[in-house]
């Protein structure tokens, strides 16, 4: 292996210890410990796991979490009272709405609704739309986003001036982490499913970030040697060795691209820890903001 491997669990582990101790010195200092409210309709099973992982993880870090559960054929207006509500409650500083809403529900009213200094998930418009501007910034910036950009910056790759692309081009990965690293001065191209010659244009990143949720898609002769390899992509494969019948692998195949990469995630253990670490790391800042 070539490549130094970015791992994503111990800097996760660090952010999570860095907030843990945050939120410590909030409460010697008296001040309230930060609120997350998480929202679900609906009882998707990987919806209801993630969001018991966020509420676990508050847990584990000092902050409070207020799960609101709703059924799956609630209402427009039954979701919305419920943002409106948490918006006006000042024990919650952030609120996430879990993604998908079923299908009937209008998301994009939801997360419009969604007070900015509460958005922590940082897809409310307004926040995205800040990320867009040049000379304007966030209040939060959507977390497995800015998880990639951290764990660029953690292994001390340099975005600035580099050739970036970004595979994926989705509201939640893509775009935003596209975004980020043009606010970052890096020179950015998207690629999406109608992409000619996909191999040639990522064969020109110094930094690749792959999120298109397809398994071992990128091959090591697509990557340009010495580059920074970050795969948000979470897909499994049958694997009869495991007890679970599968593994999971990232959207770039990983045996191969080590041999070729400066830096490497790994998936699991690269990304995927880092989302909730920023959520949290999200939370204490709108708590933050609150206080003043
Ligand atoms: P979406 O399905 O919303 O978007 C996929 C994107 O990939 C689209 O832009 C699509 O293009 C593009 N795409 C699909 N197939 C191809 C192809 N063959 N060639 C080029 N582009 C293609 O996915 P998400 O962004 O939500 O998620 C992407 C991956 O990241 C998934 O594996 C998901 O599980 C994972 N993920 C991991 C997280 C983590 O915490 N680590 C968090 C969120 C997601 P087009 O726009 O043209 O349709």
């Amino acid at each position: 292996m070539t490549a130094q491997l970015i791992d994503g669990k111990a800097i996760a582990r660090q952010v999570r210890e860095s907030v843990a101790a945050a939120v410590a010195k909030r409460a010697a200092d008296g001040k309230q410990a930060p609120g997350l409210a998480t929202v679900l309709v609906g009882d998707r099973v990987d919806s209801a796991t993630y969001v018991a992982s966020k509420q676990k993880a508050c847990q584990e870090l000092g902050m409070v979490s207020f799960h609101n559960q709703l059924p799956g054929d609630a209402t427009q207006e039954h979701v919305e009272d419920l943002v409106r509500r948490l918006n006006a409650d000042p024990q919650v500083n952030g609120i996430l709405v879990q993604l998908p809403l079923p299908a009937h529900l209008n998301e994009e009213r939801v997360l419009q609704l969604i007070n900015i200094e509460k958005d922590v998930d940082g897809f409310s418009p307004i926040n995205i739309g800040r990320l867009a501007q040049k000379g304007r910034e966030p209040l939060f910036v959507p977390c497995t986003p800015f998880g990639c950009i951290y764990l660029l910056e953690q292994a001390g790759v340099k975005i600035e001036g580099a050739n970036a692309v970004v595979l994926g081009r989705s509201n939640i990965v893509g775009m935003p982490a596209a975004l980020l690293l043009i606010s970052r001065n890096a020179t950015v191209t998207v690629c999406h499913s109608r992409t000619r010659d996909l191999p040639a244009v990522i064969r020109q990143a110094d930094i690749l970030i792959a999120a298109i949720g397809k398994a071992e898609m990128v091959r090591g002769d697509w990557i340009k040697p010495g580059a920074a390899v970050i795969d948000v992509g979470i897909n499994s494969r049958p694997d009869a060795t495991k007890k679970s019948g599968y593994r999971l692998v990232g959207d770039v195949n990983f045996e191969e691209a080590k041999e070729v990469a400066g830096f490497i995630t790994p998936v699991p253990g690269g990304v995927g820890p880092m989302t909730i670490a920023m959520l949290m790391k999200n939370t204490l800042r709108a708590a933050e903001i609150q206080d003043s």
